[in-house]
């Protein structure tokens, strides 16, 4: 998926360990949760994550994704039909790149574009407190 994670060990039991080294308890619904993510193939709903999770509350699903994004855990994006899709994080700040036609999302860090975004904020004397960038179109494989 990403360099983020060791493919030798276990994407629940590094993100559980992240987690437990910042104060977060990391329960057996949370787990459960966080399993379930690491197994999906690519971006997901809210409400695909649900259903694949009926034994969890579906509040504790929602909970549990919103720790995992502010954590940088997951992250979430817009898709070009106003959709909202969640996926595991490479973990630092990135943008996304989404193929309408395939669904895949590439990530990709840019801090050239970074600063151009905090300098139009600065010119406008925006205090801006964070930013996504999503790009629409066609992958590699696709066009
Ligand atoms: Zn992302
Ligand atoms: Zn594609
Ligand atoms: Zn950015």
């Amino acid at each position: 998926m990403c360099d983020f994670y060791d493919p030798d060990v276990n994407v629940t039991d590094t993100v559980t360990s992240r987690l437990a080294n910042s104060g977060v308890r990391v329960t057996g619904a949370r787990r459960e949760v966080l399993r379930a993510i690491a197994s999906i193939e690519g971006p997901f709903t809210i409400e695909e994550l649900a259903a694949a999770l009926p034994e969890v509350g579906r509040a504790t699903v929602y909970r549990t994704v919103k720790l995992l994004q502010e954590s940088d855990f997951v992250c979430r994006m817009v898709l070009e039909d106003g959709g909202i899709r969640y996926e595991l994080s490479q973990g630092d700040h990135h943008h996304h790149l989404i193929c309408s036609q395939c669904g895949r999302v590439s990530e990709f860090v840019d801090p050239g574009l970074d600063a151009i975004i905090q300098a139009n904020a600065d010119r406008r004397g925006f205090d801006l407190a964070g930013h996504s960038v999503e790009l629409y179109g066609l992958c590699a494989g696709c066009r």
